[in-house]
């Protein structure tokens, strides 16, 4: 994969850089998320404070069937848009199905878990404040 530096150089590789990044996502290595509640979860951190973003981080969940994201809450908010899959949101005492093409806001201090429901991976995107 090819990522460009700050000169707009491309580069092989996966080295930390501070310039433009450009890459498959799935050329991202993927994390099991071991919060206490997650079940089946991997992430993928796309980009990241690493990556000289100074605001926004973009990482790719994938949730296999029957797994979920612990049901917790944080003060900052979560962009999320549904890449493939199907799904419901627990939020509070809410729940709301979502499918492939959906995109959801998640206004922080509020308990939420995204839970697999269907027979596939779900896979979304899911931006967030930088560390
Ligand atoms: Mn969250």
């Amino acid at each position: 994969d090819i990522i460009f530096d700050s000169q707009g150089n491309g580069v092989k590789g996966t080295e930390e850089m501070t310039g433009l990044k450009l890459m498959k996502a799935m050329d991202v290595e993927a994390g099991r998320v071991m919060m206490e509640g997650a079940v089946d979860v991997t992430m993928r951190m796309l980009i990241s404070g690493d990556d000289g973003a100074p605001n926004f981080a973009m990482r790719l969940f994938e949730v296999g069937p029957g797994g979920r994201t612990p049901y917790h809450s944080h003060a900052w908010e979560h962009e999320i848009y549904i890449v493939d899959g199907k799904g419901k949101l627990v939020f509070g005492e809410e729940e709301k199905p979502f499918e492939k093409g959906d995109f959801i806001f998640v206004p922080g201090g509020n308990m939420h878990s995204f839970i697999n429901t269907g027979a596939g991976k779900l896979q979304f995107l899911c931006l967030v404040p930088v560390d």
